[in-house]
């Protein structure tokens, strides 16, 4: 009889855990299905591959129609007009271009489209801005509501800082894809009685975004690389730099990881003047000496961007 009891007793046991075992799977399974319930919960299930194949394509078209925006944004700085809040004019623009977008979807596929741009930010790539854009879609008796995400690519765009920054009304002039500072700058300088304006007459800059490809940027000490760098106008990362955003609204300097191009000068000239980074110039005003004192057209950099691009000797590239 003992052994039978135990062997009872041990079957209630065994039969306890393997009912405990089932209730937890269960309950896992629940708040695994409820989970992605949740994520999904925005895209009907029954029209979830219909509206994903449309949702994939309006993405893809924000890639480029966030460019357009931004682009905008910096032919109003080209015009001459002022842009003070360059996030919220992009939006304005996006939401504009994004009603011809719907229209366009409605009639490819038959679906009443709604949107509307949340945010316009920078990123942890001066070269990228995200774009964030809230989708309503109804089609039939489906409805879908979801927020979209892209980054726009700012490279092949113009720099709006210099026109931002000093305004059309200095005579700075943009053509054969370089700005020409004429007076402007030096003028600048003058009015803020940093050393030897005069070095900086008729200086230019890149006007066309280019990221430059000779990374690590110490190469720029190789024979040959600062000379293409320059004929090419490229444009590099720095964390001193403003972010494209930020160069719209004419800021020299932003708390975003932004860039920099060289302001080049052409002066027999040799005093010590700004370093020519352009946040220096338009923001941290920091004197430096040309690289190569007998070259008019000879950076004039401070130790520490030397330092960055390998430029410590005395270098004619
Ligand atoms: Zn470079
Ligand atoms: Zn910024």
């Amino acid at each position: 009889m003992k052994p039978k009891k135990l062997d009872s007793k041990g079957n209630i046991i065994v039969g306890t855990t393997a009912i405990l075992i089932v209730v937890l799977l269960l309950i896992s399974i629940f708040v695994i299905t409820t989970l992605n319930y949740i994520q999904n919960s925005n895209i009907d299930s029954e029209a979830n591959d219909n509206f994903k194949y449309i949702i994939d394509d309006y993405s893809t078209n924000l890639e480029v129609l966030g460019r357009d925006a931004i682009a905008e944004a910096t032919q109003k700085v080209y015009n001459g007009l002022p842009v003070r809040d360059s996030p919220d004019q992009i939006k304005k623009n996006l939401n504009k271009i994004l009603i011809s977008k719907n229209e366009e979807f409605r009639q490819k596929y038959d679906i009443d489209l709604s949107s509307e741009v949340i945010s316009v930010e920078p990123t942890d790539s001066p070269w990228k801005v995200l774009f964030k854009v809230k989708l309503n879609g109804k089609k039939d008796m489906d409805e879908f509501s979801q927020i979209v995400e892209r980054n726009a690519s700012i490279e092949g765009l113009r720099d709006p800082l210099p026109v931002a920054k000093l305004t059309i009304a200095s005579g700075i002039m943009a053509y054969d894809d370089k700005i020409h500072y004429k007076t402007a700058l030096s003028a600048y300088m003058l009015l803020h009685d940093f050393d030897s304006p005069e070095s900086y007459i008729e200086a230019t800059a890149p006007m066309t975004i280019k990221k430059c490809p000779y990374d690590p940027y110490i190469h720029h000490g190789d024979p040959g690389v600062l000379r293409d760098c320059l004929d090419t106008g490229y444009f590099h990362e720095s964390a001193d730099g403003s972010c494209y955003l930020c160069r719209l609204e004419g800021k020299g300097k932003c708390p975003h990881y932004g860039m920099e191009v060289f302001i080049q000068t052409h002066t027999p000239l040799g005093n010590e003047s700004l370093s020519c980074s352009d946040h220096v110039v338009f923001a941290d005003h920091y004197n430096g000496a040309k690289i190569d004192p007998s070259d008019w057209d000879s950076l004039i950099l401070d130790s520490s961007h030397r330092k960055k691009y390998g430029l410590v000797g005395n270098e004619s590239y």
